[in-house]
């Protein structure tokens, strides 16, 4: 197994505090990370010690205002620490993303008073999130979600089967969507739901062929009671925050596929350089220096694809289809590559002694989740063809 320290990625980031940022997340991801992820991934193990040291060193909310406790930090830098914490540990680096994603309503269409009440203990309190859009019979097709929530005096009644939620079962609090009117998207709201709401039960989670460690759970709500004030926005604007959440969660989901496939670029290279055939290292065969330099290059190509795209949110300008493309770009890259990578370590890449097919089983889900690549093509031709089609 090969255990040399990947080299660092020469990032471009805006200021020194950002650098400072990144040298601290390498730090973390290199001392509390990289080392225990084959373990715990083996052993399906949820590191929610390692969350809990992430929201104390202010790293789950980063993106977000720092008057609620968050980090101010812009996409571009928020993206490349995602890139680190998922080469570490893709279970990590896609938590965080997902916690992001969770607090992005009530960070943006929640009322200052929920603001003052629940973002703080969200962004840097220690709590963990998890987004509730997906149901058993509503995947691509989220508008036709079934869960409902039915106005009682002050309350809502929130009874329903969320699907495929990421931390089901072990969040603190949930971003729930669910049907308050009539069919369709617009006939939908959003919740903030707490953990321990009454009503509330997680199902065992998904057997899944990766990302062991991260708990994906069917979530039954039965009567759950929640109040008034926790809903987020206005009734039937629910689909509206969630697709505004899937924009940025989707370069989210791009930036950690990218870290994927960093992991795997260095751990192809550092055995390419390390093992001999033929009287030479492996990496002096042109066949696989080919292969090596299409891995780098997609690479790159991913992140400047996603940053470009961070650019524009963090310049206030529309940045859908470039989240779209970004996403769709990464994912299928870190699939490519990861594949190659274990081709390239051959017999040894395709056992558990080295995480190259790990990596690769990893990269798979990236593909599918938060909109799957056949959807980010949709969305994409849907942009061009203009805002009439379909
Ligand atoms: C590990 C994991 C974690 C997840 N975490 C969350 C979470 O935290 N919260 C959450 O809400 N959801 C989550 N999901 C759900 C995920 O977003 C859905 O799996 C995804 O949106 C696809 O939905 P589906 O699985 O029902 O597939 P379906 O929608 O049934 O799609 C099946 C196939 O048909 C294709 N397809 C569907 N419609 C079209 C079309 N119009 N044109 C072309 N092809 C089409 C799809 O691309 C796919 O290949 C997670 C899923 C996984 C696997």
């Amino acid at each position: 197994m090969t255990d040399r320290a990947p080299q660092p990625v020469d990032r471009q980031l805006p200021t020194e505090e950002s650098r400072d940022l990144l040298a601290l997340v390498r730090e973390i991801a290199q001392r509390e990370i990289r080392p225990v992820a084959a373990d715990e991934e083996d052993a399906g193990k949820f590191p929610r010690a390692i969350f809990t040291l992430l929201s104390e060193a202010g790293l789950l909310g980063l993106p977000y205002a720092g008057e609620h406790g968050g980090g101010e930090q812009p996409y571009e830098v928020y993206l490349q620490v995602l890139e680190e914490l998922a080469a570490a540990r893709l279970t990590v680096g896609l938590g965080v993303s997902v916690h992001s994603l969770a607090c992005h309503g009530l960070a943006g269409y929640g009322t200052e008073e929920q603001q003052k009440a629940h973002l703080p203990a969200m962004l840097g309190g220690g709590l963990l999130g998890a987004y509730c859009l997906s149901e058993p019979a509503s995947g691509s097709d989220a508008a036709s979600l079934t869960t409902k929530a039915v106005r009682e005096g002050d309350d809502w009644i929130i009874t329903g089967t969320k699907a495929w939620i990421t931390h089901g079962g072990v969040a603190d609090f949930y971003t729930v969507l669910a049907r308050t009117g009539g069919e369709g998207p617009k006939g939908i709201t959003a919740f903030l739901v707490p953990g321990d709401a009454q009503g509330l039960t997680a199902a065992v989670p998904e057997k899944k062929m990766g990302m062991k460690g991260s708990p994906t759970a069917q979530l039954h709500f039965d009567g759950v009671r929640v109040p008034d004030t926790r809903r987020i926005g206005e009734e039937g604007q629910g689909f509206t925050i969630a697709l505004a959440a899937l924009d940025a969660g989707r370069l989210g989901i791009a930036a950690c596929a990218i870290g994927v496939a960093q992991a795997a670029l260095d751990e192809a290279l550092t055995y390419a350089l390390d093992r001999k055939q033929f009287g030479h290292p492996i990496a002096d065969f042109q066949g696989l220096r080919f292969m090596l330099a299409d891995m780098a290059t997609k690479i790159e190509a991913g992140r400047a694809l996603y940053l470009a795209a961070a650019r524009l949110r963090d310049a206030g300008k529309p940045f859908s289809r470039q989240a779209a493309m970004a996403k769709l770009f990464c994912t299928d890259a870190a699939m490519a590559v990861t594949t190659d990578a274990v081709q390239i370590l051959g017999g040894y890449g395709y056992t558990a002694d080295f995480p190259v097919e790990r990596l690769m089983r990893e990269a798979k889900v990236l593909q599918i989740v938060e909109g799957t690549n056949q959807i980010q093509r949709m969305v994409i031709a849907r942009h061009l063809a203009g805002p009439e089609s379909h």
